[in-house]
């Protein structure tokens, strides 16, 4: 009722306010006056519908499979990335989330892969970049004599494009930059977010070796090599740089670390080049031309009375499997080349969100051996039955077309897809599913917002509410909580109710990677997770984040110190 008053939907899932007011804005069909044309299950449906159509291809039965999505979708047990819950039974058409494009050292390279950025953008996709090959400022250029900008100022180009490219009018781009470690323009890229304003739609990431984080550790020199003259043009030593990189990190969030060689010892096709780049948030390692359909099973629905639900999540994980390699089909590519890569390794990213609920509803806190247990336990479990699914669909509808080049193949595994699980972010989808994001601790217990210009809307966790009004706590000290956001240091909070619904800030940043680090194991693609650290955290505390990352075998990290930047997404409690 009260949604309907405030957004003109009519609120059939059962969504909270958030995800109503999301969906009206950005997901929700429109007419030509803007009012919205379908409820939140009507987009389910028609999401249903067009993903299940591939299944006539095969000469599957396509009425039950639209049977099994429209459940799967309308109970939020499992959400697709959000340009197919926009999409999908559109005209634009477009689902994937994630694209790794190749910037080659020319100009013509360069402003092709721009244009390509602004189809794609376009489109609603996000774009990953290495710009490695570019010569760094300074160098010569043949054909005119002049002098090279090096690849920050290219960036910015594409920094702008993306500015002012709109996503079908829905959301701006998103980019991932990446940069060599041995790059001679290393030092600029490191610092180019340290001034405000400059590459907000980049997130960077420094492309490190094994090699070259052993020489960190020793503290010993490497070469930073052109990659035009592919000579050495002169010689540092790693440790100072990579204090470098801590430092910008700790004052501003970047850049973050892929640790290229592990992202390739899992490259599922090594015959067809190195893995060099991820998508925005890097959960997902490509080729260039390589694009990538993410879906999440929302955690927070798999378990009753306590216990996880294994049937359950078995059934979900085969259905999403199906789900996500249909849309490879129906797909409508912004270029043909993508067309092309995706079809031939059919790569697809299933992952998870409401982690944290889940714990909860287990009893476990966040922070404890048990959680890295169930963490373990769970991936484990999701990634073995993927390749079932991924294994039966190989029976029904044949292996993916690069299968006699894949690992796969040498492994004798047949599979439909060449990659098959991934962590993201899930930003927006565990927004609408109103679960806890990804594989992320709470961030906060309290959520404000305020819409139509003077409606302020709290949401609370709906976890902590419950136990709140178990536990009959009083009103003076829910009010603590609102302002704080946390249970922290809260009068007349039971310890384990704070050991249950532990925030980010309150989770030493080492066991954050420890968490990373068990789901990445069982995962084929990375995993999205930023390892949040309080506002008093020094550079040391990054570094040690960094150190660890690599050494549990993380393909890449982010991080994140609170209030390091003037302003942030999320902000803790309502406080004065
Ligand atoms: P969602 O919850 O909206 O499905 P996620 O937060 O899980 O999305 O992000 C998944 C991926 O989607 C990111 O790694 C990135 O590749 C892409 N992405 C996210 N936000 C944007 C954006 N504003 N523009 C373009 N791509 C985006």
């Amino acid at each position: 009722e009260a949604k309907w008053k405030l957004f003109g939907v009519h609120d059939d899932l059962k969504l909270s306010f958030n995800a109503i007011q999301v969906l009206k804005e950005r997901y929700l069909i429109k007419n030509e006056e803007g009012e919205v044309q379908e409820t939140p299950k009507a987009m389910m449906k028609r999401v249903a519908l067009a993903v299940a159509e591939a299944d006539r291809f095969y000469g599957q039965d396509v009425n039950e499979s639209f049977e099994k999505f429209y459940q799967l979708l309308t109970s939020l047990e499992f959400l697709p990335n959000s340009p197919t819950l926009m999409n999908a039974g559109t005209s634009l058409g477009q689902l994937s989330a994630c694209f790794v494009l190749p910037v080659e050292d020319s100009i013509e390279g360069i402003f092709n892969t721009l244009r390509d950025m602004a189809i794609i953008h376009k489109s609603g996709g996000g774009t990953g970049f290495n710009f490695s090959m570019l010569r760094p400022k300074g160098d010569q250029v043949s054909s005119t004599g002049g002098r090279a900008s090096g690849p920050v100022s290219f960036m910015r180009i594409f920094d702008t494009a993306t500015d002012v490219v709109k996503q079908g009018g829905r959301r701006r781009g998103a980019n991932m930059g990446i940069l060599r470690f041995n790059h001679p323009d290393i030092r600029e890229f490191i610092r180019a977010k340290n001034q405000a304003g400059f590459l907000e739609n980049f997130n960077l990431s420094v492309a490190i070796t094994d090699e070259e984080m052993k020489r960190v550790h020793q503290g010993e020199k490497i070469d930073l090599v052109d990659p035009h003259l592919q000579k050495a043009v002169s010689t540092v030593n790693a440790r100072e740089l990579f204090d470098l990189i801590v430092e910008s990190a700790w004052k501003s969030g970047e850049p973050g670390l892929i640790f290229l060689d592990e992202i390739n010892r899992n490259n599922p096709t090594p015959s067809l080049g190195l893995l060099e780049a991820t998508n925005p948030c890097g959960e997902v390692p490509l080729l260039p031309y390589e694009s990538c359909n993410l879906g999440s099973i929302n955690l927070s629905k798999m378990s009753t009375d306590g216990k996880i639900d294994y049937q359950k999540l078995q059934r979900v994980v085969f259905d999403a499997v199906h789900f996500l390699d249909n849309i490879i089909d129906i797909n409508r590519y912004p270029l043909p080349i993508v067309e092309k890569m995706v079809k031939a390794n059919r790569k697809i990213g299933l992952g998870v969100m409401g982690f944290a609920d889940l714990l909860c509803q287990l009893g476990i806190s966040y922070y404890s051996d048990q959680a890295l247990q169930i963490a373990e336990q769970l991936i484990t479990f999701i990634a073995n039955e993927a390749k079932l699914a991924s294994k039966e669909l190989a029976e029904q509808r044949d292996v993916f077309p690069n299968y006699p080049k894949s690992l796969h193949a040498a492994k004798n595994l047949p599979f439909r897809n060449a990659t098959l699980i991934s962590i993201a972010p899930t930003g927006t989808i565990s927004l609408i599913a109103g679960c806890s994001s990804g594989i992320e601790p709470y961030f906060a217990l309290i959520y404000r917002r305020f819409v139509l210009e003077n409606t302020e809307l709290i949401e609370i966790n709906p976890l902590l509410e419950k136990q709140l009004k178990v536990l009959k706590i009083e009103e003076k000290i829910r009010k603590s909580i609102w302002e704080k956001g946390s249970l922290k240091d809260i009068d007349g909070i039971p310890e384990h109710l704070h050991s249950l619904f532990l925030t980010a800030l309150e989770i030493p940043p080492t066991f954050q990677v420890q968490i990373q680090a068990v789901f990445q194991k069982q995962v084929d693609n990375a995993v999205s997770k930023t390892i949040n650290l309080p506002n008093d955290a020094t550079p040391e505390d990054v570094g040690q984040a960094y150190f660890l990352a690599h050494q549990l075998g993380c393909k890449g990290i982010t991080v994140y110190r609170y209030q390091s930047r003037e302003s942030q997404v999320l902000y803790l409690g309502t406080g004065e």
